[in-house]
Order: C-alpha cells, then sequence, then structure tokens
C-alpha cells in the first residue's frame, strides 16, 4: 500500500508550518524532494525539527509532491541560534582583501565555530585580490595556528575544486564568516541549481519564506549538504575564560605536551603555565580574555 510507506531523508528547510525533505532515495515519480506536514504526535511529545535532523516520511502523495514527517532520528549535534542538526563541519569564510583582514575578528569567527566542538575548515577567500606570495603566506600563518586553510576566489575560480572536495563528504558544512567575505558566492558557486530551488520555494509557499528567514540546505554530493547560517555570523565567546584557552588550537598543543600547574590556569604568565606567550596569536587570545573578562564584569557573571 503506497499510502504507508516509510522513506528516510533530511529536512533541507523549514517554513511556517512546512517542511522539505530530501528523500535519501528517488520516488517513483523520479522526485527526491517533498513538502511535509508535520505530525501533531512530533509536537506533543515535545520534539522539534530542525534543519539537518534525519526524518522519517510517510502518506506520501507521489503526484503532488506532499508527505509528512512521521518520526525523528536521535540527532548527532546541534548547534544553535540558527538551529542546524548533524553539522559535520564548520567552515569559516574571510577575505583576504575587500574587506581588509582583520585577524581579531577571524579569530572570534575561529572561537565561535571551535565552541560548536565540530571541526573546522578555514577558507580564505577573494585569492584573486593578493599576490600569491601574500596567499602562501597567509596559509603557512594559519598552519603554524593549527589550520588547515584553502584559498578560493570565485572570480578566477582558483582553489574551487579542492574546496568542492572538502566540502563533499557525507554529512552538512556550514558556512559562517563576516559578510561581504563571499560566501553567497562561494555557495552559489558550488551548487548551480541554487537559484532555481529558491525560486521554487518562494513561488509554492510565499507567505512561510517571506515571513522567516530560516537556514536552507544545499547538496553537493550524495549525502553532502551545504548550510547557508544566516544568524551564525554574529562571533559568539564562551562565557567561562577557562574555557577560552582549549578553543585555540596552539594552547591545546601545549597543553596536550604538558600541564599548568592550576588547573584554573588563564596562561597569562601565571606561575607554571605550560602555554606560554611565544605563538602568534597569543595578543589575540590575551584580547578575548579580556574582553570576556570585562563582560562578565558588566553582566554581573562571577568571573
Ligand atoms: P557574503 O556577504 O559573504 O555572502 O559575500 P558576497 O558573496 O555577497 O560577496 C560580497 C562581494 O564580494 C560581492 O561584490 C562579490 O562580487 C565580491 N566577491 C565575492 N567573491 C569574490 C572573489 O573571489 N573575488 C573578488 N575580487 N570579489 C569577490
Ligand atoms: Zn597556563
Amino acid at each position: 500500500e503506497p499510502g504507508r510507506l516509510r522513506l528516510i531523508g533530511q529536512v533541507v528547510a523549514l517554513l511556517a508550518n512546512y517542511c522539505w525533505v530530501e528523500l535519501d532515495q528517488l520516488g517513483p515519480t523520479g522526485l527526491s524532494r517533498l513538502l511535509c506536514t508535520r505530525r501533531t504526535r512530533l509536537g506533543k511529545s515535545g520534539q522539534t525539527i530542525a534543519v539537518g535532523d534525519r526524518v522519517w516520511v510517510d502518506g506520501i502523495d507521489w503526484p503532488a509532491g506532499r508527505a509528512a514527517v512521521a518520526a525523528l532520528e536521535p540527532r548527532q549535534s546541534l548547534l544553535e541560534r540558527p538551529a542546524v542538526a548533524n553539522v559535520a563541519l564548520v567552515v569559516v569564510v574571510v577575505a583576504l582583501a575587500e574587506p581588509e583582514l582583520d585577524l581579531l575578528q577571524l579569530t572570534r569567527f575561529l572561537l565561535t565555530a571551535e565552541a560548536t566542538g565540530r571541526p573546522v575548515q578555514l577558507v580564505f577567500s577573494k585569492a584573486d585580490l593578493v599576490s600569491p606570495d601574500e596567499v602562501a603566506s597567509w596559509c603557512q600563518r594559519a598552519a603554524a595556528w593549527g589550520y588547515d586553510a584553502l584559498a578560493v576566489s570565485t572570480s578566477s575560480g582558483e582553489g574551487m575544486e579542492p574546496l568542492l572536495q572538502r566540502l563533499a563528504q557525507p554529512g552538512i558544512a556550514v558556512l559562517c564568516g563576516p559578510s561581504g567575505v563571499g560566501k553567497s558566492s562561494v555557495l552559489n558557486r558550488l551548487c548551480p541549481e541554487l537559484g532555481l530551488r529558491v525560486a521554487a520555494v518562494s513561488g509554492r509557499l510565499q507567505r512561510g519564506r517571506h515571513t522567516t528567514r530560516h537556514v536552507e540546505l544545499f547538496p553537493l554530493a550524495p549525502g553532502a549538504l551545504l548550510a547557508d547560517t544566516p544568524g551564525f555570523n554574529r562571533p559568539r565567546l564562551p562565557a567561562d575564560p577557562v574555557a577560552l584557552g582549549p578553543l585555540f588550537p596552539e594552547i591545546r598543543q601545549r597543553l596536550g605536551l604538558g600541564c599548568c600547574r592550576f588547573s584554573n590556569c588563564l596562561h597569562q604568565g601565571d606561575p607554571g603555565c605550560a602555554v606560554g606567550s611565544d605563538w602568534e596569536r597569543y595578543p589575540l587570545y590575551a584580547q578575548c580574555l579580556s574582553d570576556l573578562l570585562l563582560d562578565g564584569e558588566r553582566t554581573g557573571r562571577v568571573a
């Protein structure tokens, strides 16, 4: 009985009362994307659906391309504000020029990415605007911080193939970074059918599309999805100053070689500190730490 068939897929976009589910397999009409309502059962048990969730759908009406979400698979992870479930990779994008690369801003984005606990990929965009030597020098600096960086240009196409290969792994990758660095351009270049998809969604459900701006996932390869994350672009620091250090790969690496004398060491020249200050981003760590301590005082949090 086709109406009772259950299929698994992934929520790729949320609308007011519906969601789009990309099925793992093609249906009999060649369709892989269904517009789904949510069963009240899910709501009553307190389960909310996030973009990226693996879901089972049933009540499939193939000619209409409609179905209902019947059940939710357990989540591997959930990023908040905006919610994206099952993220496999966080990609931090910064431009090498226009706007000029701001190391403190980049560090704050890297910290926000690290705070998710997911693997982090650094991407330097607009590589066409600087010399090859400058590109190489930034990649070397990033390697010394502990990041494998890719330099790309959507204008020249440089680095786009390696980036696609890095992203075309099973799971969801999210792009974040300051505005104007070329995230939308990267997304458009990697997902050629993106313009079509957005048009199709807004055409079918005008109201839903325009009332809320949600995250949307775009297929890159089978099982590989790329998210645009509108709200993830404001960097956030952890509330606990002791939690800041391990978000720097440089500090993680040094703490792997030896412990500080005090477990609550803030690595500011404290006696018996194993971290020291002989690394490039140390002043940025100190800056972020002092911002965080000031913020804690201002909001009355105990530092
Ligand atoms: P977003 O705000 O991060 O999504 O950035 P956009 O994709 O909207 O790009 C911002 C501006 O940078 C636009 O004017 C793009 O044309 C330009 N841009 C994007 N990628 C490149 C690039 O690789 N090289 C150069 N020179 N300009 C780019
Ligand atoms: Zn220390």
